[in-house]
C-alpha cells in the first residue's frame, strides 16, 4: 500500500498526479490518495467576502481560523471542487475512484479543539468556537471494503469529532495517520517544491535524505506549514511506515519519481 498526499498550493499538476496514479493502480499497486485545497480555499473565501484568517500558536505553528462559515467554504472547496476534480481526472484515466471526506464513514476521527491558544502582539490569547482538531484515529473498515471491491479512495479533510461535528484538520497529519494505519510501504507528500530545502526557496538546496532519528536537526530549516509535514513524516516512520518522501507535484510523473527517491526521503 502507498498513501499519496497531494498538496493544495499553487502549481500542483493534478493531471500528472492522476495519470501517474492510474498507471500504478492498473499495474496492481494498492493506493489511497489524500488531498489538500488551501490556496483554492483562500481564493474562494476572498471572493465570497469572508477572507481567510490564520492563527499563530505559541509553538510557532499556524492554522486556519475556522468559524462555521469558514468550515462551509472549506467543505465546498475540499469536498466539492478539489475532490471531484481529482475523481474526474482518475475516471478519465479509467480508474474507478471514489471521493470521501473524513466525515463519511468516520474515516478520519479526532477531538474538536474548541478553544485554541494563539499569539497576538506577544500575548497569548484564546479563540473559542473553532471547528478544528487533529486526527487521532483512522477507521479503515470502509476503505478496506472499497479497496477490496476495486475502488480507489480519494480522501479529504474535514475529519469528524467524537461528537459527530465536522472539524478542519491538517491533511498531512491525516495522511500520516492513514499510512500508519495501513502500515504503508511509503507515504508521499507531494507539494509545489522539490522537497525539503535547506535554504528555502533555493531549489538547488534540496536535502536528499533525512534519517528519522535526526529530524530535529532539520526542523530549523522548515518554515510555516513545512514544519507540520516534517513532524508528520517522523510520526509515520516511527509508526511503521517504510519511508516518507517529500516530492514535487509540478513534474510529469510525480508519484513514480517520489517512489524512485526523487525529493527528500525520510526513513
Ligand atoms: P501543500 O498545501 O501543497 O501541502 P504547504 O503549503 O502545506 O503545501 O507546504 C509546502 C510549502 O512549504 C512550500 O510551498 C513552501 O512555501 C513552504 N516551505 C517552508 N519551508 C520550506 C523548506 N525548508 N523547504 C521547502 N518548502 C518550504
Amino acid at each position: 500500500m502507498i498513501v499519496v498526499k497531494v498538496g493544495g498550493s499553487e502549481g500542483i499538476n493534478y493531471e500528472a498526479v492522476a495519470k501517474d496514479a492510474a498507471q500504478l493502480w492498473k499495474a496492481g499497486q494498492r493506493l489511497i490518495l489524500v488531498h489538500g485545497g488551501s490556496s483554492e480555499t483562500n481564493r474562494i473565501a476572498e471572493a465570497l467576502g469572508h477572507p481567510p484568517q490564520f492563527l499563530t500558536h505559541p509553538g510557532g505553528l499556524t492554522s486556519r481560523l475556522t468559524d462555521r462559515k469558514t468550515l462551509e467554504i472549506f467543505e465546498m472547496v475540499y469536498c466539492g471542487l478539489v475532490n471531484k476534480r481529482i475523481v474526474e481526472l482518475l475516471q478519465r484515466e479509467g480508474v474507478n475512484a471514489v471521493g470521501l471526506s473524513g466525515l463519511d464513514g468516520r474515516v478520519f476521527e479526532g477531538r474538536r479543539k474548541e478553544a485554541v491558544k494563539y499569539v497576538e502582539n506577544g500575548k497569548i490569547k484564546i479563540h473559542r468556537g473553532d471547528y478544528t482538531g487533529s486526527v487521532e484515529r483512522v477507521n479503515t473498515t470502509l476503505l478496506t471494503l472499497l479497496l477490496e471491491a476495486g475502488y480507489l479512495p480519494v480522501l479529504t479533510p474535514p475529519a469528524i469529532s467524537y461528537q459527530g461535528e465536522a472539524i478542519n484538520t491538517d491533511g498531512d497529519t491525516a495522511a500520516a495517520m492513514l499510512a500508519t494505519a495501513f502500515k504503508a510501504e511509503a507515504l508521499l507528500l507531494l507539494s509545489n517544491v522539490p522537497g525539503l530545502l535547506a535554504n528555502f526557496p533555493d531549489e538547488s538546496s534540496l536535502i536528499h535524505e533525512i534519517p528519522a532519528d535526526r529530524v530535529s536537526e532539520y526542523m530549523g530549516v522548515a518554515q510555516g506549514r513545512m514544519k507540520k509535514k516534517v513532524l508528520g513524516a517522523v510520526e509515520a516512520v516511527q509508526g511503521g511506515v517504510g519511508r516518507v518522501v517529500f516530492g514535487d507535484a509540478r513534474t510529469p510523473n510525480p508519484i513514480s519519481a517520489a517512489l524512485a527517491g526523487r525529493g527528500t526521503v525520510v526513513r
